[in-house]
């Protein structure tokens, strides 16, 4: 029994040995793709559900790595996150909205808003005003087209301190969403002290519309009230038409899915957009 224990704890050590080598591997490759601008943005559509024309573009963040190609967010978000990287990887999301958004605009592209996400650590660090300030200046980029996203776990450390965060990005002209809406703690009664624009309601809640009663009755509600407050319903994960008309009839302002399109390369959005103004 005792060499079997002395076997096990020397797997353990092995193990988090290992897993602590992986992270550090992978922090030091970040670094790296962050110098040698590795890092690009995939732009999916936000559908107006009454014209049904793109009004907005939600950027997500690709990793290009020269040996694996395309790595998800989900693989290296966390870390970075972690790690401490997300605040230089996030003002390089930043500023590359405001300049993708700048170049479409000068390309006589029809004007649409460009999201982005930032995660908790990001929106509590001090100068996050001060850099989307910066950064609109600098590319010339109009805040009303600019939107952030956060999610309800941001919002709900101090309470105060967010409020007044909001406000001053409120103040600069950004709109503000909160993403993956239902799947927090929030209350909506606790989120009308936020000057918010958008809730994005959660594909957890879309996935089995219609056919499903209580996520179709919690689909009702949440746009009866999020409307009765004053903020907009963008739904994601909108796959199956079924599901687009439903969210249509119940007063659902935007959506996003892979029924429009999966989140695509700028040249490809920019394509998309060149197509919707000819029909
Ligand atoms: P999210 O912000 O909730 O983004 C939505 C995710 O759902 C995206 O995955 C998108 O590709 C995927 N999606 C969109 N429509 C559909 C659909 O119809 N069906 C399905 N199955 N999936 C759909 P992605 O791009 O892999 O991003 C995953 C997460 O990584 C994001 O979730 C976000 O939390 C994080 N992320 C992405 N970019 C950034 C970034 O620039 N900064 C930070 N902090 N986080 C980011
Ligand atoms: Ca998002
Ligand atoms: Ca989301
Ligand atoms: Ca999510």
């Amino acid at each position: 029994a005792k060499s079997e224990g002395r076997n096990n704890s020397a797997y353990y050590t092995d193990g988090l040995t290992r897993s602590a080598r992986e992270r550090l591997a992978l922090e030091s490759r970040l670094r790296r793709a962050l110098l040698q601008e590795q890092f690009v943005l995939h732009y999916q559509p936000q559908v107006d559900t009454q014209s049904g024309k793109v009004v907005g573009a939600e950027a997500l963040i690709r990793w290009q790595d020269p040996d694996e190609g395309l790595i998800a967010p989900n693989r290296f978000i966390a870390v970075a996150e972690s790690t401490g990287l997300i605040h230089e990887i996030g003002l390089w999301v930043i500023q590359q909205c405001c300049r993708q958004g700048a170049i479409w605009l000068q390309q006589g592209l029809p004007p649409v808003r460009i999201s982005f996400n930032v995660s908790a650590h990001q929106f509590q660090r001090e100068d996050l005003l001060q850099q989307i300030t910066d950064i609109l200046l600098t590319t010339g980029f109009d805040a009303a087209m600019l939107e952030l996203e956060m999610t309800e776990s941001a919002l709900m450390s101090q309470h105060d301190d967010v409020v007044h965060r909001l406000q001053q990005l409120k103040q600069l002209g950004v709109r503000l969403a909160i993403d993956d809406f239902g799947t927090g703690y929030s209350s909506l009664a606790y989120l009308k002290a936020f000057p918010l624009d958008v809730l994005k309601l959660d594909k957890s809640f879309v996935d089995q519309l219609p056919s499903h009663q209580q996520d179709a009755a919690i689909c009702r509600a949440i746009v009866t009230l999020a409307h009765t407050l004053g903020f907009e319903v963008l739904a994601e994960g909108v796959e199956y038409e079924a599901q687009r008309d439903f969210l249509q009839q119940i007063g659902c302002d935007a959506y996003q899915g892979y029924l429009f399109s999966k989140p695509i390369p700028p040249e490809d959005f920019a394509s998309l957009l060149q197509s919707s103004m000819v029909d």
